[in-house]
């Protein structure tokens, strides 16, 4: 038996949440999975705000309550996330997980964070003291620890619509479908005029938060592609150093090595 609150505006979640001990319910499709089940749950699925997929002049904005089917299906949807959220679980849980879920789990498997990552998103969290918007990196603290009060929730994803388009994203994982990454990859490249104007580069399921190191992705930024294949192996060089994976299911040798491979590839997709 399943117990909990059901509001249907934000305002009556945000109160339910700041007066009761709630487990916020996405599609529980992480939660009935794990040990411990909470005594009462905060369902999420009726509220307006967080069930929209709209847009304002600089942002997709996702509500969290959205499940991954209705974001795939959604016209508005940038075709990297399409690619990343395509590739999680089979049908039946993409009808059910939803994208608050994915982040609120709180891993570095989590196949749309690793997008969020590196395209910048923020989140939109409320609470009744008022609302604050952060950026998806600084949200993670650490393994399952996020900057996220005991009375506030994730309301909306806001993900850039500009500068997306040109990516190299892979999953590594044991199978086709059904598959929890083993490794995962995206890359998002861009060049104003002759000069890269964009490069940020995320791995997933290797460290205990989605790894993202902007000050060496700067080692490219303004260079031409000249002179960024002269930097290439300063540049490889330095992800070495920085990713330090975990192991556990995958030992952390194949963990490198897969994401520097990865690396490689999407620097020469874009001829470095
Ligand atoms: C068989 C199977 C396969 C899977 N495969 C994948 C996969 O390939 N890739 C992948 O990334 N994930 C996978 N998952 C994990 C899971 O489906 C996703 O993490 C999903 O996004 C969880 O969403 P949910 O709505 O079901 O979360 P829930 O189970 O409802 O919640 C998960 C956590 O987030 C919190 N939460 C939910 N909504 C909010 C909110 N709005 N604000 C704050 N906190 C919130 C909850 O309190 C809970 O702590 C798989 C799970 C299963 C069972």
């Amino acid at each position: 038996m399943v117990n909990g609150y059901q509001p249907v505006s934000l305002q009556e979640a945000l109160n339910i949440k700041a007066e009761h001990r709630v487990t916020i319910y996405g599609g529980g499709t992480d939660l009935m999975v794990g040990k411990d089940k909470p005594d009462t749950y905060l369902f999420v699925n009726l509220i307006p705000e967080m069930k929209n997929i709209i847009e304002d002049q600089d942002y997709i904005r996702i509500g969290a309550a959205a499940t991954f089917t209705e974001v795939l299906e959604n016209s508005l949807t940038s075709q990297i996330l399409k690619d990343a959220i395509s590739l999680i679980a089979a049908p039946a849980i993409r009808n059910l997980g939803t994208m608050g879920g994915n982040i609120g789990n709180g891993s570095a498997k989590a196949d749309s964070v690793l997008i969020h990552y590196a395209a910048d998103a923020k989140l939109r969290l409320a609470s009744v003291r008022g609302e604050r918007i952060v950026n998806i990196d600084a949200f993670y603290l650490g393994r399952k620890k996020l900057d996220l009060a005991e009375d506030e929730l994730i309301v909306e994803i806001l993900l850039p619509k500009n500068g997306l388009d040109n990516y190299y994203y892979q999953k590594v994982g044991g199978r086709k479908a059904l598959a929890i990454s083993k490794v995962a990859f995206v890359g998002i490249f861009g060049m104003e005029g002759d000069r890269i104007s964009k490069l940020s580069i995320a791995f997933g399921a290797v460290a205990d938060t989605v790894l993202r190191f902007k000050e060496i992705e700067a080692i490219m930024i303004g260079k031409t592609l000249e002179e960024a294949k002269a930097q290439k192996q300063v540049f490889l060089d330095a992800y070495e150093k920085a990713i330090v994976p975990i192991s556990g299911r995958v030992s952390s040798e194949y963990r490198k090595e897969t994401c520097l491979n990865l690396l490689n590839d999407f620097l020469q997709q874009n001829h470095i």
